[in-house]
């Protein structure tokens, strides 16, 4: 029996505001000491007030315009009843009815909806004595740390539309960028900034086009993108192995354990109906027609170039596929290639530059500087010295070794590399007459060589190549130096 795998994805992400949600309390993801960030409202005390923050609201309607998404003109807030010791209001606010953004598309898949809501507190727990610092210490023993309880988390829902683990894996990897091409979020997944669940169901194969869906099972605790696509793959393996066997598959939630490679269950799923959700009466509903602000005119005409507009561009420009989706992937290599494309002569075409950014500038940034994040945040040469060094290739007055060296020295100390050049006479363009000489005292010098070569080992010519390049210090152009060696010799 052939079965049809469907998976629908929803992601939260924390969004960067200076305060959080509904409080005046810093929204520091950075915050190492626990409930430091806190206040009244957020440790929910009774007769506190919440506060709708315009910074959060306007990065959720910023990103429902890059996605082309319906936003909302009415939009409420609503209570999601439930217990848990990380929530500390016994409710979540979230919304419900009236999300701020409905519909969109990212990558091909068609999205439900996202909404606004507020994180909840991190449970943490300490293992042994040795994180005596929360001031608990026993095992077993959970500490809460309401620093995250209040920050406000965009939820984003896809429709089941997608068909494989590696189709969700470009999905949520394109949605990442984006929200940092919005600096809507960091969305590290490492650190929880960005948190995706899935859904997988599988389907029979059927003939008619209206397929019915299977049972769905969703899958939590996905610290990565590999994580999130090895365990979508392995859902799909074992609700297969189980309708095989003839049962069918359960309903429910489950965890995706790293060390085991494989999902357990975690509960069976309560359906939306036990969170009674209902408008937060605290909470004015907004008219967002009344914000001129936050009009889909004005977030438009503040939107930044977004990364499949610069992929295409860059497509367009006869940049090649893996090169155009690597400059997208790094924003701040990506900014600095276009300050290059400014400043680069005709001699030299986009495609060269992506080539000596792309191999030779991102092997030196990650030989020398390493990275202090997921992506690169530090290009120590300036646009412009990178640029004479191109079109000094571009304009072959240096050979690509010396420019290799030139590139290198640049790095580490941003000096002009044509004043680099014309200190040390590193310029190619040597006549042959000037060569000449460096070639017969060569030659002298390798007599034994010149012999073998004569006597018909051939690979002696490119010894002899190699030793009058070193005598020439890299600045003669190889092709000119055999014709004067075989010129010489022969
Ligand atoms: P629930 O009410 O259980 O939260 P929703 O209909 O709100 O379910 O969908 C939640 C997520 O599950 C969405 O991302 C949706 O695309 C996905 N989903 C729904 N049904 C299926 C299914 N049969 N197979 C895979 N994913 C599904
Ligand atoms: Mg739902």
């Amino acid at each position: 029996m052939d079965y049809v795998p469907t998976i629908g994805l929803e992601i939260h992400a924390e969004l960067k505001t200076r305060t959080k949600m509904f409080c005046s309390s810093s929204n520091d993801p950075d915050e190492k000491r626990p409930n430091v960030n806190i206040c009244p409202v957020c440790l929910a005390h009774p007769g506190t007030l919440p506060v709708i923050n315009r910074e959060a609201v306007r990065h959720v309607l910023r990103v429902g315009v890059a996605l082309g998404g319906k936003l909302a003109d009415y939009t409420e807030f609503d209570r999601k009843n439930y217990f848990y010791p990380d929530l500390p209001k016994g409710y979540q606010i979230s919304q419900y009815e009236y999300p701020l953004v409905l519909g969109g598309e990212l990558n091909g898949v068609t999205l439900t909806r996202v909404h606004l809501e507020e994180d909840t507190a991190s449970s943490i727990h300490p293992e042994g004595k040795q994180n005596a610092s929360y001031g608990a210490g026993d095992e077993g023993t959970t500490v809460i740390d309401f620093n995250r309880a209040g920050v406000p988390l965009m939820e984003l829902v896809t429709e089941p539309v997608i068909s494989s683990a590696a189709e969700a894996g470009a999905f949520a990897r394109e949605l990442q960028l984006l929200l940092r091409y919005l600096d809507a979020s960091e969305a590290n997944m490492e650190k929880g900034e960005m948190r995706v669940e899935a859904n997988v169901s599988l389907g029979q194969k059927s003939k008619s086009k209206s397929q019915k869906l299977g049972t769905k099972v969703e899958i939590k605790n996905l610290n990565s993108f590999r994580a999130m696509e090895r365990a979508v793959e392995y859902e799909i393996k074992r609700q297969k192995e189980v309708l095989e066997r003839g049962e069918r598959v359960v309903q429910e939630t489950r965890g995706w354990d790293e060390g085991k490679q494989a999902t357990f269950p975690q509960r069976s799923k309560e359906g939306s109906a036990d969170y009674r959700y209902f408008p937060d009466p605290d909470l004015p509903a907004l008219q967002l027609s009344e914000l001129s602000e936050l009009s889909r005119e004005c977030l438009e005409a503040g939107l930044p170039e977004l990364p499949w507009q610069r992929r295409t561009r860059y497509l367009a420009m006869g940049i090649k596929e893996e090169d155009a989706r690597m400059l997208t992937a790094e924003p701040m290599l990506a900014d600095f290639f276009d300050s290059v494309l400014k400043a680069i002569p005709s001699s030299v075409t986009p495609q060269m530059a992506s080539n000596y950014t792309t191999n030779d500038l991102v092997k030196l940034i990650r030989d020398t500087k390493g990275r202090d994040s997921e992506y690169i945040t530090d290009i120590p040469i300036s646009a412009r010295n990178f640029s004479i060094i191109l079109q000094l290739i571009g304009e072959k007055k240096v050979s690509s070794r010396i420019a290799k060296d030139l590139l290198q020295e640049s790095f580490s100390s941003d000096r002009d590399p044509a004043e680099l050049a014309t200190e040390r006479s590193l310029f190619l363009g040597q006549k042959a007459s000037d060569l000449s000489p460096i070639v017969e005292a060569t030659l002298q010098k390798h007599a034994k060589v010149v012999e073998d070569y004569r006597a018909g080992k051939v690979s002696a010519l490119q010894y002899l190549i190699g030793e009058t390049m070193k005598a020439t210090r890299g600045t003669a152009d190889p092709n000119v130096l055999r014709e004067l060696i075989i010129s010489a010799i022969t």
